[in-house]
């Protein structure tokens, strides 16, 4: 990790900016995701080994200071931001964080807060995040088997999902459920888990494994192309392209039959790069500028010398000034080591 200490030491060259983020390559960041821990109550087998080392408490930014640095972020364009994890309901006193966020959407300066959750924990929290403002959320749900459920997430419970999800609708926020296609674990249930997600006004979006950090398990046992997904499903499902841009990675598709919306995550099989416009804030503050890179600036440093937020403003040009063109993801028998050794609940996906 670098920390170009240069630009905001020198404190009568900062002026503060809160121009857009755009990086060399003509890309305006304008969405941030934040993992406000690496903890988590699951220990997905694509995600985490069963016997994971997190970080010391010690070292994590307290909540006033991740929300200084979302706050930060948001004044220089960041429209969007997603808390993710790890588990991010998980983090003891989230709402805290939640509810301060909020304020921008009361203000306009963001257009959506939104998180990626397990769903285990939403039954207790669904009314209050609608109540912040929370509108749509993404819940990770990779089959409707509550045994291989458990399999899966080896200490998930499948009904406490169920139960999150409906308290979730039930507090009037969307849910869009997402699923990692899985080769022989998951790969025959996808028109079942596609079915149940558009009978219960959910869209769904498949993704790639991606080769973030040991987990104990072979990913080329565990890869499948979503290409090979699509062509199964186009034999049962009429697949209409639509060109809704989300501004992400996902590449969508309405599906006739069921009048619902599938997309795609495809890291591997298309590298989607050039659309980019996020960069991933870590618990302690490390700021990647891509997820298949482990280039990082350290913005604490930053956040904690000095309470004028130009320091911080100056050291996240300087991060921007550095987000690279794409990802280097491939899954074979003669990469058989991660492309990156951090794991995906580092900077959650
Ligand atoms: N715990 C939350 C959850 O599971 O939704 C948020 C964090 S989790 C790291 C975010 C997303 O990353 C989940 O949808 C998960 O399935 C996905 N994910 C985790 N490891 C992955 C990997 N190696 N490749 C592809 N997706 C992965
Ligand atoms: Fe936890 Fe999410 Fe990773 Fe599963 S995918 S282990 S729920 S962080």
């Amino acid at each position: 990790m670098t920390f170009n200490a240069g630009p905001w030491r020198d404190a009568e060259r900062l002026a503060r900016s809160d121009a857009p983020m755009v990086d060399p390559f003509g890309r305006t960041v304008s969405y941030l995701r934040v993992s406000v821990t690496d903890r988590c109550d699951f220990r997905c087998t694509y995600c985490m080994a069963e016997n994971m080392t997190f970080l010391p408490k010690k070292d994590l930014l307290t909540l006033e200071e991740l929300d200084r640095l979302c706050s930060a972020f948001i004044a220089k364009g960041v429209r969007k931001l997603r808390l993710t994890g790890g588990e991010p309901l998980v983090r003891k006193n989230i709402m805290f964080l939640v509810r301060n966020l909020s304020r921008h959407l009361q203000s306009g300066a963001l257009e959506e807060l939104t998180l990626t959750t397990n769903g285990s924990q939403l039954s207790r929290f669904a009314s209050e995040l609608a109540e912040c403002g929370v509108r749509r959320i993404n819940v990770s749900l990779d089959t409707l088997d509550p045994d291989k459920f458990r399999t899966i997430t080896r200490w998930g419970e499948f009904d406490k999902v169920m139960e999150g999800i409906r308290a979730a609708q039930d507090a009037g926020i969307r849910v869009k459920l997402n699923a990692v296609a899985l080769k022989d674990f998951n790969e025959h249930e996808i028109p079942e888990l596609l079915r149940y997600a558009h009978a219960n006004g959910m869209d769904l979006t498949l993704i790639e494994t991606m080769p973030m950090g040991e987990t104990g398990e072979d990913r080329t046992d565990q890869y499948l192309p979503l290409s090979t997904v699509r062509e199964r499903l186009e034999q049962t499902f009429t697949l209409a392209d639509i060109p809704l841009s989300t501004g992400g990675p996902a590449r969508y598709v309405e599906v006739k039959e069921t009048g619902g919306r599938l997309g795609f995550i495809t890291p591997m099989t298309h590298n989607f790069c050039e659309s980019c416009n996020r960069v991933r804030l870590t618990c302690t503050g490390t700021l990647y500028m891509c997820l298949g890179q482990d280039d990082a600036a350290d913005l604490r440093t930053a956040l904690r010398a000095s309470d004028d937020d130009a320091y911080l403003s100056a050291a996240i040009d300087e991060a921007i000034a550095r987000k690279p063109k794409g990802h280097d993801f491939i899954i074979d028998r003669a990469h058989r080591r991660p492309a990156v050794a951090r794991h995906m609940s580092v900077t959650g996906g």
